[in-house]
């Protein structure tokens, strides 16, 4: 597979290419150059096979030849090697857990694929100079990242995230890895954090001392293997679900759609967004319009103008199609918390403030096979938790022994001369 830009079709590059490069130059995102076409027997059989089996046809269209078979094969037996549990909820209700990963949240998916890209690509340079990677987090990113990377050879992870203002859990998770894995705590906010990231990557003494690499949620490893998800209601016997995803900057989202190109027989989308929902209005009045960024509850969906937008567009040249296909949904800060509270007296579930507004979403569409994505464990979201159901949380025992272990950090003003001489230091 070749991969072009959204914002071109001059672009032409691998599937290597696109992922080390990460971006391509001309501002737009990679893109596959053209989409394949499952066939009948193959949708036919979802249902007699494993995700990870699944996960091998699929993603060969998209990984060959860079990915040989039996590298490809081993890296979706180690990235598809958890869970991903269709729970019933009622006779038309799924909820599709996807945080059953090391970090709890449906990141680890994808990042671990990068990761797992990555090894192979360094592992077969010739050059073979050590990699160190940046990344800047609000919370849920970085911890996937990090444990994507876990001990992985020749590869350095520096994590930063801002003081203050991550989850006790969240915390813990960039922390206590040890390893190749080094956590910063930076005094000052995400875009603070990001700033740095992004000062380093154009800093010349540091590109000549090291090999920096991002691990961004736009990488085409990131996102084309998260299309997996959409598969599993199928090999669980559904025929024809609507799906609700959580979504800020539309990876997943974007991800869903790409198998509905591909011939899955999805039924509809529906993009479930917080307050942040330039995606939900430009679905209702055709009018894309970003405003300042809102913070809310679900905090891993905070963007006000989601980088993946071109994916969606380029997916969609029959832009009628497009509204069809995708319904609007927004739900504010009081209601994320009413819907908690609701969904855990009606069904005895407890849903993280992402999760809960997919569930509500589907109660104003048709189907009877409605399935919402729950993208993270509500544990990683204690303090919102405690406020919508009123009650301390009993963390569950999973997060209990991680919560024993000792925070391992380096604390560190958002100066970046600071930020320089540490990576140079290294
Ligand atoms: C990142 C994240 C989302 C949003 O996913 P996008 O791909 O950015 O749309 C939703 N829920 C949780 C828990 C997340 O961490």
């Amino acid at each position: 597979m070749r991969y072009t830009s959204t914002s071109s079709d001059k672009v032409s590059v691998s599937f290597k290419e696109a992922v080390l490069a990460n971006l391509p130059s001309d501002g737009g995102l990679f893109f596959p150059a053209e989409i394949p076409q499952l066939s009948k027997e193959f949708i036919g059989s979802l249902a007699d096979k494993s995700v990870a089996e699944s996960a091998f046809h699929v993603l060969s269209h998209f990984c060959q030849p860079d990915l040989p078979e039996s590298i490809l094969q081993g890296i979706v037996e180690r990235v598809f090697s958890f869970d991903l549990p269709l729970k019933k909820l009622s006779s038309d209700l799924f909820s599709l857990e996807l945080f059953h990963g090391p970090t709890y949240a449906f990141k680890d998916i994808g990042a671990k694929f990068l990761a797992e890209c990555i090894a192979y690509f360094n592992e077969v340079d010739s050059q073979k100079m050590p990699t160190t990677v940046l990344v800047a987090t609000s919370g849920d990113t970085g911890g996937a990242v990090a444990n994507g990377f876990y001990k992985i050879e020749g590869i350095n992870v520096v994590i930063l995230y801002p003081s203050g203002k991550v989850s006790v859990l969240q915390e813990k998770q960039l922390t206590t890895l040890g390893e190749n894995i080094t956590a910063l705590e930076v005094d000052g906010d995400f875009d603070a954090c990001q700033a740095l990231v992004k000062a380093a990557f154009a800093d010349a003494d540091l590109n000549n001392k090291m090999r920096l690499s991002s691990a961004n949620s736009i990488n085409v490893a990131r996102w084309i293997p998260q299309s997996l998800f959409y598969f599993q209601p199928f090999i669980r016997g559904l025929e024809n679900p609507v799906f609700a995803v959580p979504s800020g900057n539309y990876g997943n989202l974007t991800s869903g759609l790409l198998p509905m190109k591909m011939g899955l027989p999805i039924r509809k989308f529906i993009a479930a967004s917080n307050a942040n929902d330039v995606v939900p209005r430009f679905l209702q009045s055709r009018q894309y319009s970003p405003q300042n960024t809102i913070p809310t509850y679900a905090n891993a969906m905070d963007v006000s103008d989601p980088s993946n937008f071109s994916r969606m567009i380029k997916l969609y040249k029959e832009r009628e199609s497009l509204f069809e296909e995708v319904l609007p949904f927004s739900l504010h800060d009081d209601e994320i918390l009413k819907e908690i509270e609701n969904s855990f007296k009606k069904e005895d579930y407890l849903l993280c403030p992402h999760s809960v507004i997919a569930k509500k979403a589907l109660e104003s569409v048709e189907g009877n096979e409605k399935v919402f994505l729950s993208t993270a464990h509500y544990c990683k979201f204690q303090p919102v938790m405690e406020k919508a159901l009123g009650r301390q949380l009993d963390v569950p025992s999973f997060a209990n022994d991680l919560m024993q272990l000792p925070k391992k950090v380096i604390s560190m003003n958002a100066e970046f001369e600071t930020f320089k001489s540490f990576l140079m230091e290294r």
